[in-house]
């Protein structure tokens, strides 16, 4: 108004009101031409991004934001490139996000619960986003990976099974929930951390941290019968326990004693075959006694009195374990309950050298995280025992793990028959020949032992509609066999896996499924145990399963491929 009433300048034809002329020439976000871009396309342009990006951390928080903004987006990049993208969201790098978690720009995808969350836990459940949850990954964050206590930290790891579970089981992830229950951290360089956000106490024990164990277990079981329970990354004066308590009263499983060792038996069954020989002229030392130690220990014996049929006595002793205080044996005194199966009348040995010379596994795995405990000497003494020794570091992340790849082909002069829990990079010898390593990863299993009984719990479901009153009863007997995961069913998913690794693979040194062939493997895996479950009446076939590889595969989450976004012209 001044300057065209002073002749600076001219108003322009049709301003009647200056503030709404004005207004309507503001820049609003929104109205400028946009661009229909092709869905395939959008994915294509994240992936050429997030190649550009420096550190994994930076990948880990790219991938997530594009969950948050994109899912669908997100879920077809995860699942078409499964093999190089989930050491993004899984291990290695989900190790360093646990860790500073806190002051990571993210925001959690899943449920805290605290102590004063008491009495009103399941109100919590029931304000949950989404409803109809059928699996729940459940951890206290005081054993996360190898790498301690993490408190609410934890929360991480229960985030990034979720994602290994719709990427290679085909779950839907609004189906699932991930919960870190905070009771606090013994982690003093958190307690003292400004960023820190979890409960700032030393963690709660006893009666009090139990009873809210306990209400979070039975609210869940009153908000969701169906639903599948897995505890993930406690630490072991609890994990046991819990298990114990609760394996019988609800659907669950503990990852890292029953997955743990589901893997580690089908890395251990797919390595005869390379080596030629059989379960029963195995010895199998474990280093750690923990819960994957003993876990192991116990499935192999399982299968040693299946498939040999020797005593559950004589089965148990073809493993060895080894702790921090030596060789686990008879003549010591107060053992920890989880450890004494395997306390055979043996000389004691003060550590893994001296217990692998007297020993002489055929079969050494690590479960301990303790980096680099598999030295030069441990290697060269398996090389001196075995034509073939079988060298499984299984501890997470890459930075905890017994010995790298490199050095198990090189200390046993490229004999070793080698898995890992984390990845490793391929190893080119002297001679010029690429040599790949194997993957034993507990996340292999889980996805294959939570689809069977997800999908039978549908069928209890639908079921309960068509039945009429006085077979509930009967209905609520089958319900109940299905909702106890059994050890024989860790058997023969094993088997399964096993058997699913083809003998090109096995030639080029892959004792399991890759992360690539998994999007293959697992519905024929999932299928099977569908089978076994029926087979053994541990639950019944839904009445429209004709096949259950064509139900299995039409149960599989696809990421909705109808709403193609617009984005703005650049
Ligand atoms: P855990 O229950 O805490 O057991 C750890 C075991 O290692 C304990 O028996 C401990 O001995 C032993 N240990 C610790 N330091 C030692 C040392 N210096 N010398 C000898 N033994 C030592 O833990 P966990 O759940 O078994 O997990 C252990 C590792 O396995 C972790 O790194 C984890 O990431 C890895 N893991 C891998 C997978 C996979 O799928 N690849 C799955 C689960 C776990 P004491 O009993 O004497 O304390
Ligand atoms: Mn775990």
């Amino acid at each position: 108004e001044f300057m065209v009433a002073s002749g600076l300048g001219r108003q322009p034809a049709g301003v009647t009101n200056w503030p709404d002329y004005i207004k309507s020439k503001m820049y609003q976000p929104g109205v400028t031409p946009a661009l229909v871009v092709e869905k395939h396309h959008v994915v294509t342009r994240e992936l050429y991004i997030l190649r550009q990006t420096y550190t994994p951390i930076q990948r880990y928080l790219f991938l997530r934001h594009l969950l948050d903004s994109q899912p669908d987006i997100f879920w077809n990049l995860m699942i078409n490139n499964a093999e190089e993208l989930l050491p993004d969201v899984y291990t290695p790098t989900v190790g360093d996000v646990c860790l500073n978690y806190c002051s990571l720009p993210i925001k959690t995808r899943g449920l805290y619960i605290k102590e004063q969350n008491s009495g009103r836990i399941l109100e919590k459940l029931e304000n949950w986003r989404h409803q109809d949850i059928r699996v729940v990954v459940v951890t206290d964050g005081e054993r996360i990976l190898g790498l301690g206590d993490l408190g609410a930290g934890g929360m991480g790891i229960s985030e990034g099974k979720i994602i290994l579970y719709t990427v290679f089981g085909g779950l839907n992830p609004e189906h699932c929930i991930p919960i870190c229950i905070d009771v606090g951290t013994n982690k003093e360089s958190f307690l003292q951390d400004p960023q820190y956000y979890g409960v700032r106490h030393k963690r709660l024990r006893g009666e009090k941290y139990d009873a809210l164990i306990h209400e979070l277990v039975h609210a869940l079981k009153k908000w969701r019968p169906h639903v599948l329970l897995q505890f993930e990354d406690f630490g072991n004066t609890n994990a046991f326990r819990l298990l114990d308590k609760y394996r019988n009263e609800v659907c669950c499983f503990n990852d890292d004693i029953q997955a743990t060792a589901c893997i580690s038996l089908a890395g251990i069954l797919n390595s005869l075959r390379i080596t030629g020989k059989k379960l029963e002229e195995q010895r199998i030392l474990v280093f750690g006694a923990g819960e994957a130690g003993t876990g192991i220990g116990k499935i192999v014996a399982l299968a040693v009195v299946q498939q040999c049929g020797l005593t559950q006595e004589e089965a148990l002793k073809f493993c060895y374990l080894v702790d921090s205080h030596g060789l686990v044996c008879k003549s010591r005194s107060q053992l920890a309950p989880h450890k004494l199966p395997f306390a055979h009348d043996i000389v004691h040995q003060p550590d893994l050298l001296s217990s692998v010379r007297s020993v002489r596994p055929t079969v050494l795995i690590g479960a301990s995280a303790v980096a680099g405990a598999f030295s030069k000497e441990v290697l060269e003494v398996m090389q001196e025992c075995n034509e073939r020794p079988v060298i499984f570091p299984l501890s997470n992340p890459t930075s905890m793990s017994e010995c790298t790849f490199e050095d198990a082909y090189k200390y046993t002069g490229g004999t070793a028959v080698f898995a890992s829990g984390s990845p490793f990079p391929s190893y080119v010898t002297l001679e010029g020949k690429t040599l790949y390593p194997s993957q034993v990863n507990n996340a292999y299993i889980s996805i294959h032992i939570l689809r069977p009984f997800i999908l039978s719990d549908i069928l209890s479901l639908n079921s309960y509609r068509i039945i009429s009153a006085e077979d509930w009863y009967r209905m609520a007997a089958v319900l109940t066999k299905c909702k106890m995961i059994s050890d024989e069913l860790f058997l023969t998913t094993a088997e399964l896996i096993a058997g699913a690794v083809s003998e090109a693979r096995l030639e080029s040194g892959m004792l399991v499924p890759t992360f690539s062939d998994m999007k293959e493997v697992a519905p024929h895996l999932i299928a099977g145990i569908c089978e076994f479950i029926v087979k053994t009446g541990q639950g019944t076939k839904p009445p429209d399963v004709m096949d259950w590889l064509d139900y299995v595969k039409e149960q599989m989450y696809k990421p909705p491929d109808n709403d193609v976004p617009a984005f703005p012209s650049p």
